[in-house]
């Protein structure tokens, strides 16, 4: 079996990046790539054991089917498929049932391979998580790579921390370290080894979302779906002129309800498969619309990964998606390749806009005029790519980038580039920080602007400002009650929380800096050290008012209390 050059290309970054480097490293490669034919090579050129883990048994049989090709000894654990066996060099597995399992894998293994990466998540109980630690722990030199076409979730973000091309993706925590390869889906279309994708537009019927709602929020989603029923009947209308001409057609709707609708008018011709269908009745569905019995298939984001039927050639979609991976991937249904079809058409009837090169960058601002644009750093020279906005010649007017991703190689270690594009200056330090930083990265000065804070409370009706210019305090049954007074006499009493918790200490951490306060008797004796808040923000809660916020340390232009 012969590799294909890209496919060549990402297995030798695999082998040239554990060679040097023991870092959990990631595939980036688009539906329709191979992916189980770079699996295979890589777990026959392993030379210890390896196990290859996948959500579903659909993926551990096909990755298993290819391996096979080699003649080399392999076994499958799958709860699923009916076996349990790990002993051959190379174990293909779902994660249910090796994460329940694990004392079955008696010997170490040097290299884990995880498909649908983009699975593995951040809580420290997750099945992936606890497989990783089980060898991890047999062997500290384990390498582990990922593989996913969707490296960016939207509910996490990115699945790693540094790009290959030298730099930064996420600043946060990853599941995984580097991304050492990354295959555009235009370059597989370019080579013909995927089918050309055509965007048609819709007609003028289509959804128009309230851009003022979340539109990735099911359910004011489905509210405004609903709301529109002609529309959908129309839509479908459009579709069926449309797929006149074609093999096979796929729909990607919003809700089961709007599923059923769609189903409701297509009738006879159409297959319905959402999460409620049964895992028999989803297998003949697929079966029966792979032999092209019927031509529509309806789903709602059941389908979009691991889905194989070539004749697709008519994507229609009926959903929001805010992921550019998404998209790609519902689109990339429809890319493989089939003797009797020469491209894909892609509807969005939902105005999604999203391209489908695009290369994933990130959330995407709320601004429906952005665009991705290249910024180049002035320190590093690293071109950047955020979301921004252009004027008519192509300028960038202004873009949402905020640090540089470039990477600075400082001995042997990745530094991020530490230019801002946008920044705030320490009042105390003069250090540059994030323009989001609430503490001065040099100095932990607080960088919150108080005055907006003041302002805010001072024009809500609901909200107000304490001026305070002194405490007193007695003892509660539990805690300590404290009384803060204004120079005009005024006072606002709040109760600490219960005396000897963590809460209590973190209450008082800004009113001492440093003595720990852990009782009443700390209290007392530190009483003269305490400093107090200068602003009490409260808020009116039913008939209570409360306090939601207090300024200790304030700058700015207010008066405080007790100055001239
Ligand atoms: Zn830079
Ligand atoms: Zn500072």
């Amino acid at each position: 079996m012969e590799l294909r050059n890209y496919q060549k290309s990402a297995v030798q970054s695999v082998i040239s990046h554990f060679k040097e480097s023991n870092e959990s490293a990631v595939l980036t490669l688009p539906t329709g790539a191979g992916k189980s034919l770079i699996i295979s090579k890589l777990s026959q050129l392993a030379n210890n054991r390896v196990l290859v883990l996948a959500h579903v048994k659909e993926l551990v049989e096909q990755n298993s089917q290819k391996f096979k090709y080699y003649g080399l000894n392999y076994s499958i654990f799958s709860a699923s498929l009916n076996q349990k066996n790990s002993s051959a060099k190379v174990v293909f597995g779902t994660v249910q049932s090796v994460a329940k399992n694990l004392s079955n894998f008696n010997q170490k293994i040097s290299l884990l391979i995880i498909d649908e990466c983009h699975r593995v998540g951040k809580e420290k109980n997750s099945e992936y998580l606890k497989i990783i630690n089980y060898f991890r722990l047999k062997n500290r030199r384990l390498k582990i790579l990922g593989l996913t076409a969707t490296p960016y979730r939207t509910d996490l973000g990115w699945i790693y921390k540094y790009h290959y091309n030298g730099y930064i993706q996420s600043e946060k925590q990853t599941p995984f370290s580097k991304c050492i390869f990354d295959l555009p889906i235009s370059k597989l279309i370019r080579e013909g080894y995927l089918s050309t994708p055509i965007q048609v537009n819709p007609p003028k019927d289509r959804y128009n979302f309230n851009t003022e709602d979340d539109l990735y929020n099911y359910e004011s989603l489905n509210k405004q779906i609903e709301q529109s029923p002609r529309i959908t009947k129309a839509i479908i209308e459009h579709l069926k002129k449309i797929a006149e001409e074609r093999l096979g057609v796929m729909i990607f709707a919003s809700s089961i309800q709007h599923a059923s609708e769609i189903h409701t008018y297509l009738g006879n011709e159409s297959y319905l498969i959402t999460g409620n269908t049964s895992l028999s009745d989803r297998e003949a569905i697929i079966s029966g619309f792979k032999n092209q019995n019927k031509k529509f298939l309806i789903n709602v984001s059941v389908l979009t990964t691991g889905f194989d039927a070539p004749h697709v050639d008519l994507i229609a979609i009926l959903r929001k998606t805010e992921s550019v991976s998404l998209y790609q991937q519902i689109v990339g249904r429809g890319l493989r390749l089939h003797p009797k079809k020469t491209n894909c058409i892609v509807i969005d009837y939902a105005a999604n806009n999203h391209d489908i090169f695009q290369p994933e960058i990130g959330k995407k601002p709320k601004n429906p005029n952005v665009k991705i644009v290249q910024v180049q750093c002035p320190i590093c020279g690293f071109q950047n790519l955020f979301w921004g906005i252009l004027d008519p010649h192509e300028n960038i007017i202004e873009h949402y980038g905020r640090k540089c991703k470039g990477i600075n190689i400082n001995q042997n270690k990745n530094e991020q580039c530490s230019h801002y594009f946008k920044s705030k200056e320490c009042p105390q330090c003069g250090g540059t920080n994030d323009i989001a930083a609430r503490t001065c990265s040099n100095c932990n000065f607080q960088l919150i602007d108080h005055d907006n804070i003041l302002k805010k409370a001072y024009d809500l009706s609901n909200q107000d400002v304490f001026v305070c210019a002194g405490i007193t305090y007695s003892s509660a049954k539990n805690g300590i009650f404290l009384t803060y007074h204004d120079e005009n006499g005024q006072e606002f009493t709040e109760i600490t929380p219960q005396i000897h918790t963590e809460a209590f200490h973190e209450f008082f951490k800004p009113y001492f800096s440093n003595q720990k306060i852990q009782n009443f008797s700390d209290f007392e004796k530190y009483f003269s050290f305490m400093k107090y808040p200068d602003f009490l923000i409260l808020e009116k809660r039913k008939l209570k008012w409360v306090i939601i916020h207090k300024i200790f340390d304030y700058v700015g232009l207010k008066r405080k209390a007790n100055q001239i």
